[in-house]
């Protein structure tokens, strides 16, 4: 067995036996790994106050040739951002976050892209002042929903899944004005006249109107960083409509429920 070690942040934990749990990371160096913490929740000096949601962690595991599961060692707390923590909107935000991570990132998959993506939102939503939220020129909500919207449309570029927004799926006509429906099911947008068309069979359930101005905002957010949030002024219809879009586009495509989406 060889002993690793990188720096990772939970993205899923469930107790498991009577003090063991099963957690999985997305990591800098491996992807996302899953392992085995064996009496994680008695163990004071390895596990203890370690394995919580926002905190970045430098853990140590154990990689056992031919398994999936790894066995934790060991974790130390390397940044912990607890104001996540401390507000329920941001909470809940974190709940989608790591529930969408953790579905659609591969095992062992070392792109470095996603781990900095959670990273960078993380640590700019550790110094949002949710407190002071009289004073904000925009509501909690509508910047936790941009950072949604951007979490996901990066993330979904990153595992190779960002949708078809500029040709028709179909017959590749450009989407020039942006007024095509989207295909569910395909992944992708389609003309007024292939959607029509009845030999395409085209499941009327399958095809959604794309919310207003959704193509330019998602494409702004994957072209940027993470300052494009507080230029950007979107109203929260808007963006309530993008969130259940990629909410309906994320179920489709994994073909689960989103448990984090259906909290309110
Ligand atoms: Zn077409």
């Amino acid at each position: 067995m060889k002993l690793l070690s990188t720096n990772g942040f939970i993205v899923y934990a469930k107790k498991m036996n009577e003090a063991d749990m099963l957690l999985s990371y997305i990591t800098e160096d491996y992807g996302k790994i899953t392992c085995f913490a064996n009496n994680a929740r008695k163990s004071k000096k390895r596990f203890l106050g370690k394995l919580e949601p926002a905190m970045l962690t430098n853990i140590k595991f154990y990689e056992k040739p031919g398994m999936t599961l790894d066995i934790l060692y060991e974790a130390d707390i390397v940044e912990d951002y607890k104001n996540l923590r401390k507000d329920i909107n941001i909470y809940l935000f974190l709940t989608k976050l790591t529930e969408i991570s953790r579905i659609l990132c591969q095992e062992r998959d070392n792109s470095k892209n996603i781990f900095y993506l959670i990273k960078n939102i993380f640590k700019s939503l550790d110094k949002l002042e949710t407190g002071a939220a009289e004073r904000m020129p925009v509501s909690v909500n509508t910047v936790l929903l941009k950072y949604e919207i951007y979490f996901i449309s990066n993330l979904l570029k990153f595992t190779g899944i960002y949708p078809n927004f500029s040709n028709c799926i179909e017959c590749s006509e450009s989407n020039l004005r942006n007024s095509f429906d989207f295909n569910l099911k395909k992944g992708g947008v389609i003309c007024k006249s292939c959607a029509e068309d009845k030999n395409k069979g085209h499941a009327y359930s399958e095809i959604k109107k794309l919310p207003v101005n959704f193509i330019n905002l998602s494409n702004l957010m994957t072209g940027s960083d993470l300052s494009i949030i507080n230029k950007l002024a979107v109203n929260e219809e808007i963006l309530t409509d993008c969130s259940i879009f990629l909410r309906d586009f994320l179920s489709f495509h994994t073909g689960k429920r989103l448990k984090s989406f259906e909290t309110i």
